[in-house]
């Protein structure tokens, strides 16, 4: 029975397939330089978030907190998607480190991008591609137009002049999916409160190849500012959300979840994770408070 052994070999060859899918990706968190000195707190969540998956191992890196740190070469390419928890005012990463990240994410790495971490690198012109949008770092009309979508959810780029990056006092705020179809936000109710957190607006930047999934409408600008984006930069994904600005905002199951959906997204362009029965809705914030 000659035919018995390629049919084994398949079986095999199957089997070890379904094997090596099931081995957790590799994660990186890069941190170091925050004008959120709760950094080191919001980092360890983001690490526990992502881990409790099952979906990802999670290495962090930690560049030294001031200055450009010449040491601070991750090798992006051991890693399915990168994760950025620097902020405002972070110094320069060396040059080959800035180099080395380009091809990773050209070459198709996964990116993500939390809170201040697009305010960070304002003069990086390949950094501010792929956040698509940015504040504050003197962002103004030459970062690119603002962004954001009206009330009929008609997204508008707006080419006036002024400074990019504010936000009005913290609150809980409701999130609007725009786009209920995309793997990271498909089954999310199409309006959910999110706890206390700040709701960055006038955001701006390059926004090239951009689609923004979730809004909330500022108090300040009145326009519904981007929550939830996606840019595709090269073969890379970039999943962008401006929402996390302390303990209390990244311990809301909304934020849980968007981050974890969108951190499988840009590592591999699907989202296999339930949405948890916790989720917040359109009158109920949840949050859960983290435990070591
Ligand atoms: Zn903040």
């Amino acid at each position: 029975m000659h035919h018995m052994k390629p049919f084994a070999f398949l079986l095999t060859l199957c089997l070890m397939t379904a094997a090596v899918a099931r081995e957790p990706m590799k994660a990186l968190i890069v941190d170091g330089q925050n004008n959120h000195k709760v950094w080191p707190e919001t980092t360890k969540r983001m690490k526990s978030y992502l881990e409790e998956t099952g979906l990802f191992t999670v290495d962090v890196a930690t560049a030294a907190p001031k200055g450009t740190d010449p040491d601070f070469k991750p090798n992006f390419s051991d890693y399915a998607v990168v994760v950025s928890n620097f902020g405002h005012g972070a110094a320069a990463w060396p040059e080959e480190t800035q180099k080395a990240f380009e091809e990773y994410v050209a070459g198709g790495g996964g990116f993500v991008v939390v809170h201040a971490a697009d305010n960070s690198f304002p003069e990086w012109p390949a950094y501010n591609e792929m956040i698509g949008l940015g504040g504050w770092g003197g962002r103004n009309e030459k970062s690119g137009p603002y962004v954001y979508t009206n009330d009929k959810g008609d997204v508008i780029r707006d080419t006036s002049p002024g400074r990019g990056g504010s936000h009005g006092k913290q609150w809980e705020f409701p999130v609007v999916i725009r786009d209920k179809d995309h793997p990271i936000t498909a089954g999310m109710p199409l309006e959910w409160k999110h706890a206390q957190d700040e709701l960055y607006d006038r955001l701006r930047g390059p926004a090239v190849n951009m689609q923004i999934l979730a809004t909330a409408e500022s108090q300040s600008t009145m326009r519904h500012e981007p929550m939830i984006f996606t840019i595709a930069y090269e073969k890379g994904r970039v999943f962008h959300t401006p929402m996390g600005h302390a303990e209390y905002s990244v311990e809301c199951v909304g934020f849980i979840a968007t981050f974890q959906r969108g951190t499988e997204w840009a590592a591999t362009g699907k989202v296999t994770q339930k949405l948890p029965d916790d989720f917040p809705t359109a009158d109920k914030a949840s949050s859960r408070k983290f435990q070591e």
